[in-house]
Order: structure tokens, then sequence, then C-alpha cells
């Protein structure tokens, strides 16, 4: 597999081809604060030439045309190759976001498995005959594909968050139109070049690389995108569901969370401790499921935050491609910035800063774009840095007296993706989850994923969900056809 040793070209129609626009950006290491490769920056008109590639692939009989099996079959293909260049990836994601290579390489020996199951999915869509209540009348409905997918991605997890959508889409038989995140495309090129290999005609994936801002509305917009399934920020999220509107354009919204880890004092804390540090500080903070809210009992609350702060204060900080390394820098300068303006939002607020709070001076973390694990007590709910999200290694604690009050704070934000639960109380464990605003709740565990299990938002987090078998419904419409076998035709003035 190539890596990008080249200035990144455009997926469309199975070739790699320059921009129309005949420019590329740079994309940056995060941990050396670098560029380190070259990214076609396309314009609208290559869009529209990928969006046509994707049509066209879509009514070829080489897509439209071959089986169910032969579908899955292809999807199977392509998981087995991101198994064998999963290594490789993981390699190229790390440089370009700044995870860390345990992450990303724990991600990517994982995404075959949708493209396994989604594989498998693919000739078990099954339509139905239904009793129909007319006489001499076959009606039976069949799960058809929407069309083209326009699949577009966030930069911190690029590949698993795209697997997410293609495995499900394409085993559904649609054709996607992709356009990865402006600061992590590189993955997604080297991930386009397996699909042609895995046997994949031309055309039923297209990758457009380039800035939302620039290219984002005219992908939302074409007449010829059936379906926009979308991962990333809650204004942009919000701005692709109004102009789907304007053409009643079905979305899938995948958007950011606040969500609560609650600790009970019954709970094993140090499962708990764990629990709360992998949901804050893994991954930078940077997911969307982040536990950016830890709950802590009351009458344990003194004893926790002193084990959490001592916890996440021997953090090993330094190059994400070092395996020894827990927490990396984060992706993108903006970020950076934006964490450290919730720092100072926090204090300016009353709360204590008691852990980090600031850019680290460290030998190891060099000139990458690195903040503090950082921890606040003495947050009130209502405040900005325990209300929005902020995407990096932040934790707002704040105490609760008991299960009512703990269910009023979780809930007590316009998010809704996840929320942990640490009890060893049965009642509690079976009970608590009916209760929590969240798409996802986790007892005694956190940050835990499969393709297997739904994923998605309840209020503000999105729309849809993703990965399970409900997912390929996501891609799917519902066709009802009805043959009349009578000799005679009723009175056509009356409904049938
Ligand atoms: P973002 O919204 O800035 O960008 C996401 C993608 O949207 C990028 O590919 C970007 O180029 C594109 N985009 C930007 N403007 C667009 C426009 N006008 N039209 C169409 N596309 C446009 O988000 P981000 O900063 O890359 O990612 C971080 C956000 O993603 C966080 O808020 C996080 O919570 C969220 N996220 C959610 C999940 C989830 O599953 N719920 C998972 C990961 C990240």
């Amino acid at each position: 597999m190539k890596v990008i040793d080249r200035p990144g070209q455009l997926l469309i129609g199975g070739r790699w081809i320059d921009p129309t626009t005949g420019t590329w950006f740079d994309t940056i290491n995060p941990f050396t604060g670098k560029a380190w490769g070259t990214v076609a920056r396309a314009g609208i008109a290559d869009v529209e030439r990928a969006v046509s590639a994707a049509h066209e692939a879509f009514h070829a009989a080489k897509w439209r045309g071959i089986t169910a099996s032969a579908r899955g079959a292809l999807l199977v293909r392509l998981g087995e190759l991101i198994a064998a260049n999963a290594v490789e990836l993981a390699r190229i994601e790390s440089q370009d976001n700044g995870k860390l290579i345990a992450e990303m390489s724990a991600q990517l020996g994982y995404i075959p498995e949708w493209f396994r199951y989604f594989g498998g999915l693919a000739d078990k869509i099954e339509g139905r005959v239904l009793p129909i209540d007319k006489p001499s009348t076959f009606a039976y409905t069949r799960e058809e594909p929407l069309g083209v997918i326009g699949v577009i991605t966030p930069w911190n997890s690029p590949l698993l968050l795209a697997a997410w959508k293609l495995a499900p889409a394409l085993a559904a038989g649609n054709t996607i139109v992709w356009k990865p995140s402006e600061f992590s495309s590189a993955s997604a090129l080297a991930f386009g070049q397996l699909f042609e290999e895995a046997g994949f005609p031309p055309g039923v994936v297209n990758i457009v690389t380039g800035f939302g801002n620039e290219i984002g509305d005219a992908l939302v917009d074409h007449r010829q995108i059936s379906k926009v399934a979308f991962t990333g920020g809650d204004a942009t999220g919000q701005r692709i569901y109004q102009r789907a509107a304007e053409q009643i354009k079905p979305v899938t919204l995948e958007l950011g969370g606040k969500s609560a880890n609650i600790v009970f004092s019954d709970s094993n804390l140090d499962h708990a401790l764990n629990g709360v540090i992998s949901g804050i500080f893994a991954a930078t903070g940077q997911t969307c499921i982040a536990g950016s809210r830890a709950l802590v009992q009351r009458d344990v609350y003194e004893g926790f935050v002193t084990r959490l702060v001592d916890f996440a204060r021997q953090a090993r900080l330094g190059d994400p491609l070092d395996p020894q390394t827990q927490v990396g820098p984060v992706t993108t300068e903006q970020q950076l910035r934006k964490i450290l303006d919730y720092i100072d939002i926090g204090r300016a607020e009353g709360a204590r800063c008691v852990l980090g709070g600031a850019r680290p001076v460290r030998p190891e973390c060099g000139d990458g774009w690195f903040v503090e694990p950082t921890i606040f007590t003495d947050v009130a709910p209502s405040m900005r840095i325990a209300q929005e999200e902020i995407f990096g290694p932040v934790l707002s604690v704040i105490p609760f007296e008991d299960e009512e009050d703990a269910v009023r704070i979780a809930n007590g934000t316009m998010f809704g993706l996840a929320a942990g639960i640490w009890t060893s109380n049965i009642r509690r464990a079976l009970t608590l989850p009916t209760r929590l605003e969240a798409g996802t709740v986790w007892v005694n565990t956190y940050r835990a994923v499969s393709y297997l299990a739904p994923f998605g938002g309840y209020k503000r987090s999105g729309l849809g969900r993703e990965s399970g078998q409900a997912a390929i419904h996501e891609y799917l419409q519902t066709k009802t056809v009805w043959i009349d076998t009578s000799e005679t035709f009723g009175n056509p003035f009356i409904i049938r």
C-alpha cells in the first residue's frame, strides 16, 4: 500500500486524479507542528465529478446487477485488506491526528469487524410478503438502497467513524462520496487504495479531500446525494440538517456530548477511578463520548478527587508513536486554543483548577500541541465548563448527594450521547440506565463500542444509529409492490 508519498489526489470514478482547483494543502503532524504530507484541495467542480461518478456507479450493472452475496463478499474482502494493512494505517492516523499509536492500532485492528459484520448482513436484507386484505392481490415489500450517500467524517477517529458509515451503506447497495476531515485525510487516501484491490467497481467509493467550508455545502446540497451521514461538531451538524431539510433529504448525525460518569460510594472505587481517567484522558479527551463530567457521591468525594489528581498527574505525555505514551497532543492548533480558552472560562466562572490548566513545558512534549491533563473541582452544574463540549483533557468534577441528584445533574445538559454508572448495587445497575437521557449507558465500564451495538445520541447529540443490525436500515428504503390478478376492474372513482 502506497502512503501519501506524492501530493494527494482525489479518488473519483476509480481513478486518482488532481483537483480541478490545481491546489493542495499541507497536513500537519500535531506532535511536531510540522507538515508531513500534501492533500488535494477539492473544489465544487470536483464534488460534481465525484457525485456524478457515484451516481453512474449506482446505476451500473457492475454494482446494481451483482447479487447481495457478492456485494457482501466484497465487504468481507475489504475487511481482510484492512486487517493486512492495519499497522501501516494506524501509523498514518497517529502521525496525522496525534492520537496514540496504541489507540489507533486498537481501532484499526477492530475496524475489519464492521466490514465482516455488514458484509454478512448484505444478503440477509429481506422484504416481506404481506397478508394483504384485498382479494386477488399479491403485495410485497422490497428494501432498496437510497442511492449516493454523502459521508462526512471528523478528525478524531478518522477511519473508525468512516467504517461505521461505509460498511452498512455499501452492504445496503448504495454508492459513496466521502469527504474526510481536512485535518486527517491521509488515512482516507491510503484506505482508498484498498477498494479497487478488494474488487469494488470504479465509482462505488469516491473520496474528495478539502475544506468543509469550501465544499461541504456543495456536497450536502447536491440533488444526486440521497442522504448525508455525518459525524462532527454541533454547529456543522445543525447546518447540514437545515440544508438537507430544503430537499427533505435524510441525515444521520453523530454530534457532540457532555457525558456524565457517575461514581456511587458503593462502587469498586479502583475501577471507578480507572473508568473516570479513561473517560476523559484517553484520546486526550478528543472523543465524542468523553466522560467530561465526573459526578462523585458526596461521602467519597474528597478522597476520590485526591486519588484522581494523583493518577492523572502521573500520566505520561509525549510522542504518540511511542507505545508507552498515555496522553498525546491535541489534533489541531485551533483545538488547542479552544481548550485553553475553556480553562480560562472555568477559572473565571469560579471553578478551582486542581491539576494542569496550561500547555506543558516538558522536553518530551517538544513543540507539540499539548494540554496538561486538567481537573476542575468546585464546578456548579450550570457552569459553561459543565455544559459545553470542550473536546480536550479537561474534567469537571461535581459532587452529588443521592440518585435523584445524580440523575438531575446528569440529564441537565442539552447533550445525550453517553453516561457511565459505577455501582455495586444491582438494583441501581438495573434501574438507573432507564432514567438517563443518553444513547449509550455503561455500567462499571466506559468507552466500550462494538459493531454489534447500536450507537447514537439522545437530544442534541444526534439522529439515527450506527452499528448493530438496525444500522443497515439507515441506508435502505422500503418499497411496497402491489400486483392485482383479478379479471375485472372495480369502480374507478373509489379507493381500492
Ligand atoms: P467539524 O464539524 O468541524 O467537522 C466535521 C466534518 O465536517 C469535517 O470533515 C469538516 O470538513 C466537515 N464540514 C465542516 N463544515 C462543513 C459544512 N458546512 N458542510 C459540510 N461539512 C462540513 O467537527 P470536527 O471538529 O472535525 O470534530 C469534532 C466534533 O465531532 C466534536 O464536536 C465531537 O463531539 C464530534 N464527534 C462526534 C462523534 C459521535 O459519534 N457522536 C464522534 C466523534 C466526534
